[in-house]
């Protein structure tokens, strides 16, 4: 059936022509357990051979009748290259490492899930029903094309599951409260829609959108930092964050620690995170404005042209690519140097020329200077707390005394950290506390 996944076509196969589980899958892969496989079969060289290409070879049926479409555009075209090789090589488990994606990051977030007005047409056209591509998207938990929630089956048995109308656990998939929360789902599933649609995106183009729009709702103190504990209480309060918060599953998701990494793109971000950014960031427009924004970011097109005068130089090589311009041995030695001088004497240059390399290269000397900071804010924190480890009877005043540098350095950049610090030091030494060159007052506010 036209838009359905290679597991509905095997289910629907079983249905009609199966004995037991075990042996559909030892029929269609070789593998007793393939129906353990919601989203992405392996083995599917023997499963091309048995239906004699009907679906397409490999790689069609990856492409056509498997989720990852989503996934696709943010692949490199080395790992597209790798994931057509294995493809054909029949192995769908080596795909998610040659993918870059952990199998986990493409199992865990896929139940199966279906549409009561779809399996209603599906019925009336063929007499039967299956799994549709389209709802098996990351971020789709509304039909796409009716707009309903879809009921969703987390079943871990080892059964080919059949589409239905009543679902195993009526508690299992999202609760709606509200039309903005549905609309806010609905833009999830257009996002993800889109995505499948494309074969490349700029993330660059995507981070720059979002750092525009979370700036403009002050959740960024500085274009290079995210206020995570805002970001995630903004989140929360969203529709989505809502609607996504009253789901068991979805809970992890709302916390929204993870908006940090996707934003700076320290590593791949799932796509269903760029999918929950997007429509939570800008839930007060339109569905389809906010679709059409997120395909314009995608080209790498900015729709807030007059933004770009405040563009830090890192963010604008983000725009170009988000790719280092010094090569790739000079972005080692820094990651492996915490000063000038260490990068210098690793690249067996002077200080000048290492320094010239930041200077050529802004989103190298942003990634430094932010990871110096950081390892900085850890080293500080570590020696106070070996200090009052070693000596839990030290005052705080002793402890200002002794490592002067350290409190100092704490109290500018993360007052919250120095203050768990110092609440570690029992009251009754808190006589002491005058010394202290701030009031307690200042440092909560900070
Ligand atoms: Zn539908």
């Amino acid at each position: 059936m036209s838009g359905e996944t290679v597991y509905g076509w095997c289910e629907r196969f079983h249905r009609r022509y199966g004995t037991t589980t075990k042996e559909t899958g030892e029929v269609l892969f070789g593998r007793p357990y393939a129906s353990r496989q919601k989203s992405f079969p392996s083995e599917l060289t023997r499963f091309v051979r048995v239906t004699q290409g009907r679906l397409g070879d490999e790689f069609q049926i990856l492409m056509r009748h498997t989720p990852i479409g989503c996934y696709w555009p943010f692949l490199s075209s080395e790992q597209k290259d790798r994931v057509r090789k294995i493809s054909a090589q029949g192995n769908g488990d080596c795909m998610f490492l040659a993918s870059g994606f952990t199998a986990s990051q493409l199992h865990s977030a896929h139940p199966l899930r279906c549409c009561i007005q779809c399996m209603d047409e599906q019925l009336k056209d063929s007499g039967e029903t299956t799994w549709m591509l389209m709802h098996q998207h990351p971020g789709v938990w509304v039909c796409p094309v009716h707009g309903k929630l879809l009921i969703e089956f987390q079943s871990h048995e080892q059964i080919w599951t059949q589409p239905s109308p009543l679902p195993e656990d009526p508690t299992a998939g999202l609760r709606v409260r509200s039309q903005r929360e549905l609309d806010a789902l609905r833009t999830c599933a257009g996002i993800s829609m889109a995505l499948s649609r494309r074969d490349e995106v700029s993330e660059a183009g995507l981070r720059i959108a979002t750092i525009d729009r979370m700036r403009s709702l002050g959740l960024m103190a500085s274009p290079a930092r995210i206020n995570i504990e805002k970001t995630k209480k903004w989140f929360a309060q969203t529709h989505l964050g809502q609607c996504l918060g009253r789901s068991e599953r979805m809970k992890s998701v709302q916390a929204g620690t993870w908006m940090r990494s996707t934003v700076r793109g320290a590593r791949r971000a799932h796509p269903l995170k760029w999918i929950l950014l997007w429509s939570a960031l800008f839930e007060d427009e339109s569905s389809d404005h906010i679709v059409r924004a997120f395909q314009d970011a995608c080209t790498g097109l900015l729709t807030n042209g007059d933004s770009s005068q405040f563009r830090l130089p890192f963010e604008i090589a983000f725009m170009q690519g988000g790719a280092h311009s010094a090569p790739s041995h000079v972005v080692d030695a820094f990651d492996r140097s915490n000063t000038l001088e260490q990068a210098a004497s690793l690249l067996g240059v002077s200080q000048y020329a290492a320094k010239a390399w930041l200077e050529q290269d802004p989103l190298l000397a942003h990634d430094w200077t932010d990871r110096i900071r950081l390892e900085r804010l850890d080293h500080a924190c570590d020696r106070l707390h070996l200090a009052l480890d070693m000596n839990p009877t030290m005052s705080r005043a002793k402890m200002l005394a002794t490592f002067r540098a350290e409190v100092e350095y704490l109290r500018a950049h993360t007052p919250k950290r120095l203050r768990s610090i110092l609440d570690r030091i029992p009251a009754r030494r808190h006589a002491q506390g005058q010394l202290f060159q701030w009031s307690e007052e200042s440092l909560d506010q900070r």
